[in-house]
């Protein structure tokens, strides 16, 4: 059998007006849908970014692709790699991070063909990883600094949140409607003054919930060792506090709160220096652009023989990103932490049936062979037609944010 048809979808998904480091959400958020067709059927769902240069990436390989049996993967990366020549990235230039290309798209088409192989073989994908470990997987709430509305709306059911004791709203809300036992605060945004606040009042109005603060490099060395002495004790881990390996080595030297990271451990090959300088205790999982789910386990050991943590990353995502992400995360022993991701804030999504529900702050492996989760066609219009009409095709925080408060200007650090 061989893959005979793909079809990708672009499509906008309806977001909130959240706010980090670099500015908010524009009322959209970007993905592709990917639907891998096998010549006896049998089709494979995959979800991967929206923005340019990463679907025009799935778009020159997917031809590449036709032929290619959905059990040989090791072809698959070979195919994709040899139909993007010159590779490059993904994000745009304001983005402080990047993703390589062949990595992302050789994920969202692993996910579809394992996806496949799961279907033939009536087994759920976790079992093509060597099987779940656990049997729900925890999350932790992502809790951010918001608008009440986007330009021009009504308040949305969140309204807004930009003071510690609105923070401890919001995350109550969170943890009553999904049972989160951790909590996450994206940072960066507010004085850090006001971030520690917010942080001691979630740890006085949740003294059992492991906390995390992200402000995506938002800090200088200075103030991220500032912070971290204040928080001492109080902390689960420190994520990405600054940007640059350098200046994460010299946080992780003066502070016993651990570091974490999505932004400075983003491929293999960065791996050694983050070890060697002891730059980062915890890397952030994202099977998006660490290669696909088998990537994901094969960095799972390697972070497992070094000694290092792992924690799964997000961005806003549907809910074939959330089958993929369970699926990996119960075929991960060493992922011992609760994992992100902004599915509450999406609140809608492309696969048949109820959307996926927390119970407890988990999820378990959804129901049926491959990733358990189809397409409603619907859906999939709605959110295709979203990205036809809107004006966006990238992502960008500042420009959206200069919309609200024209002096804004992005800085990183900011504080
Ligand atoms: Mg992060």
């Amino acid at each position: 059998m061989c893959v005979a048809e793909i079809h990708l979808t672009p499509v906008a998904i309806p977001d909130k007006p959240l706010l980090n480091c670099k500015g908010v959400h524009q009322p959209y958020a970007l993905r592709t849908v990917i639907e891998v067709i096998c010549d006896d059927g049998t089709v494979g769902l995959g979800e991967s970014y929206g923005s340019i240069k990463a679907l025009d990436g799935l778009r020159r390989a997917a031809p590449a692709l036709i032929g290619l049996d959905p059990f040989h993967l090791h072809e698959l990366k070979s195919r994709v790699i040899a139909a993007l020549p010159g590779g490059g990235g993904i994000n745009a230039k304001s983005a402080v991070a990047d993703h390589k290309l062949t990595d992302v798209v050789t994920s969202a088409f692993e996910v579809p063909c394992l996806d496949i192989q799961g279907k033939l073989l009536g087994r759920p994908v976790a079992d093509l990883l060597g099987g779940a470990v656990r049997s729900g997987v925890p999350f932790s709430a992502y809790l951010f600094f918001k608008f009440a509305a986007h330009i021009g709306e009504a308040s949305d059911e969140w309204g807004e949140v930009l003071t510690p004791d609105a923070m401890v709203g919001e995350a109550r809300k969170m943890v009553e409607t999904y049972g989160f036992r951790s909590l996450k605060l994206k940072g960066g945004v507010l004085h850090p003054g006001l971030e520690i606040e917010t942080i001691l009042k979630l740890r006085e109005a949740f003294p059992n919930h492991p906390l995390r603060i992200d402000p995506n490099g938002g800090w200088t060395v200075e103030t991220a060792i500032n912070i971290a002495h204040k928080l001492e004790n109080v902390l689960e881990y420190l994520e990405d506090p600054v940007i640059g390996m350098d200046q994460m080595a010299k946080v992780a030297a003066a502070t016993p709160i651990p570091l974490a990271t999505n932004m400075i451990v983003l491929e293999f090959d960065q791996i050694a220096e983050a070890f060697r300088t002891n730059a980062v205790k915890i890397v952030l999982s994202d099977h998006h652009y660490w290669g696909g789910l088998r990537a994901s386990t094969h960095l799972g050991k390697i972070c497992e023989t070094l000694g290092l943590g792992v924690s799964m990353h997000s961005n806003s995502h549907l809910g074939i990103t959330l089958a993929a992400m369970i699926h990996v995360a119960a075929a991960t022993p060493n992922l011992s932490f609760d994992c992100d991701t902004h599915y509450p804030w999406t609140g809608v999504d492309v696969i048949e049936g109820e959307p996926f529900a927390f119970r407890a702050g988990k999820l378990d492996l959804p129901i049926g062979p491959g990733l358990g989760v189809s397409l409603d066609r619907q859906k999939l219009a709605v959110l295709s037609a979203h990205y036809e009409e809107t004006a966006m095709k990238e992502r960008d925080d500042t420009a959206y944010m200069k919309l609200f408060d024209p002096a804004y200007e992005r800085r990183v650090p900011r504080w």
